[in-house]
């Protein structure tokens, strides 16, 4: 290692010091500079989501922390922040965790040929994934189309994954002058923990080269902090590294045991609640998978991998599909006579359809950013097959309220409900959210939970109150129309017509 050498370590998905390979590399070259740069522009229409944005802002903090103070922030277009950091303060390298998303990938080209072109080595690794997009193949080159042989045979059929990384000890930090601009003298690069960080450079006009070096405060990003909504889904979250780890612990502790079967039981705590603290690389998925094979082998264990393996394949049907987001994978689908329908629209985002399974999922979601897979299909069969509203509706509703929001797994998902993805669930097969009910949610405690004015009917009646006999409504003290919603919707009604829609696509694809 070279101290006079500044290393940019490009914090992204990957918001935690253990297991992260781009810090490891940094920290092995030199004295480590490390950015986090909000670059909304380049994201388009798949800018962040308001929950997304939430979630961010507290692990920014929780990173910053974790680093000593000296993590630095900016805010613009990373293709010019980072080649224009890295002349101003003369650094030999940049160095980043990879991301999957199209606008990356295209971004993050720019950047490498930039950078490159200026002399400074740009090196990215891999930090989010098991097994990379382009490293899985069939055995003629093409890219798998369905999931069990692209996992059962393109992923476990290769070398495992790689084992974590530990925490890089020993980091060296570059700090900042009083002045914001260029290396601080020969005491710069304390060991964290003694750092004698400069104050930042506030650039509220954004990161012009002017104002580029110290970066921003948190609260500068305009990332949202605490009141109104977010203030409800908080108490639900540890958000950062550390509560990643405990919250990984816990599901080891209570959860792994059950998973296979309990998975599917959206009031039990048998899934790992994982998804965001993934998404924002507060974990990678190396250390789950390690963590959770290193308890034995059964077939939780394994099924708990093979979801793992599921949101290796939407990062892998987002790379070979960069279109996935808003293109049918199967063009039939893109003459399906979808509805326009704002009113149930509304109604379904805001859990008043006056189905209760449906009801309870969008509620979940409203109030604490998440919601339970089994209930995730429910509600999104309902708003495509029996509203008829487009799943980019759907899409677009997830992405601005789930913690977990992410591009390929969101589109993946809503692709495969939709039927129109690869490897989808066929059409024809439309949950019945009164069924799924009674089937995942017998004693209706997950219903009860989040639609409280129907929680007084017995069980017997709680799936589909609208064939309550009326003694019994007016027992629980529900007016139908009043106290709870009439179903928006006739459920075999919109199912036959769903289906007479979709036999008219058939002949094409
Ligand atoms: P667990 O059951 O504990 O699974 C562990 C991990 O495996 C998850 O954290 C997740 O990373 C991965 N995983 C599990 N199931 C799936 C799956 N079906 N597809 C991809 N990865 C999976 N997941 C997201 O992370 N972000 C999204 O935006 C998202 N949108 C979805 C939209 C729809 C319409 C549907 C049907 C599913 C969506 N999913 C999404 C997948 C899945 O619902 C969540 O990953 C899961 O519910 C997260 O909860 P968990 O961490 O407790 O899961």
């Amino acid at each position: 290692m070279r101290m006079n050498d500044v290393v940019i370590c490009w914090f992204r998905q990957d918001l935690r010091l253990s297991d992260n390979p781009a810090l490891t590399a940094a920290r092995e070259r030199g004295r480590v500079l490390p950015v986090y740069i909000l670059d909304d522009g380049n994201a388009g229409e798949f800018a962040m989501g308001a929950a997304s944005r939430w979630w961010l802002h507290r692990s920014l903090e929780s990173l910053g922390r974790s680093l000593n103070g000296a993590l630095r922030l900016y805010r613009g277009d990373a293709s010019s922040v980072l080649p224009e950091l890295a002349e101003c303060l003369d650094v030999r390298g940049v160095y980043w965790n990879r991301c999957y998303e199209p606008w990356r990938i295209e971004r993050d080209a720019r950047i490498k040929e930039r950078l490159g072109a200026a002399g400074v080595e740009a090196r990215s690794f891999n930090g989010s994934l098991l097994w990379e997009p382009w490293t899985v193949c069939k055995g003629d080159g093409a890219p798998y189309w369905v999931f069990t042989p692209y996992y059962r045979r393109g992923c476990l059929g290769r070398e495992p994954p790689r084992a974590p990384l530990p925490a890089p000890g020993g980091l060296e930090f570059f700090t900042f002058t009083d002045e914001g601009a260029g290396p601080a003298g020969g005491t710069a690069g304390t060991a964290a923990g003694e750092l004698e960080l400069g104050r930042p450079r506030r650039t509220a006009e954004g990161p012009g080269k002017s104002g580029l070096p110290g970066g921003l405060e948190l609260e500068e990003l305009g990332l949202p902090a605490e009141e109104g909504w977010a203030e409800k889904i908080a108490s639900h979250w540890t958000v950062g590294e550390e509560g990643a780890r405990r919250r990984l612990e816990a599901f080891i502790e209570e959860g792994l045991g059950h998973y296979q079967g309990g998975r599917d039981l959206p009031d039990k705590p048998y899934v790992s609640r994982m998804s965001p603290h993934l998404h924002f690389g507060e974990v990678s998925p190396n250390q789950l998978w390690y963590a959770v094979r290193g308890t034995g082998d059964d077939e939780h264990i394994d099924h708990y991998c093979s979801e793992l393996g599921w949101r290796e394949f939407s990062y892998y049907q987002l790379y070979h599909h960069p279109d996935l987001p808003r293109v049918n994978l199967q063009a039939k689908f893109n003459r399906y006579p979808w509805r326009d329908n704002a009113e149930a629209l509304e109604a379904w985002k805001r859990g008043r359809t006056g189905i209760p399974l449906v009801d309870a999922g969008m509620r979940e979601l409203w109030r604490t950013g998440y919601m339970h897979n089994r209930v995730r299909m429910v509600v999104a069969s309902f708003l495509v097959k029996n509203l008829g509203i487009h799943w980019h509706r759907g899409e677009e509703w997830f992405r601005d309220t789930l913690v977990d929001a992410d591009l390929a797994s969101n589109s993946a998902g809503w692709q495969w409900v939709a039927g129109c993805g690869a490897d989808a669930a066929p059409f024809f097969r439309i949950f019945n959210p009164v069924l799924q009910g009674r089937k995942f949610d017998p004693e209706g405690r997950y219903i009860r939970r989040f639609v409280p004015e129907i929680a007084s009917l017995p069980a017997k009646h709680l799936f589909d109150p609208w064939n309550a006999p009326p003694g019994v409504l007016d027992e629980a003290g529900i007016e139908l129309g009043v106290t709870y919603p009439r179903p928006l919707i006739d459920l075999g009604e919109s199912r036959r017509a769903a289906l007479a829609a979709y036999s008219g696509l058939r002949g094409g694809d």
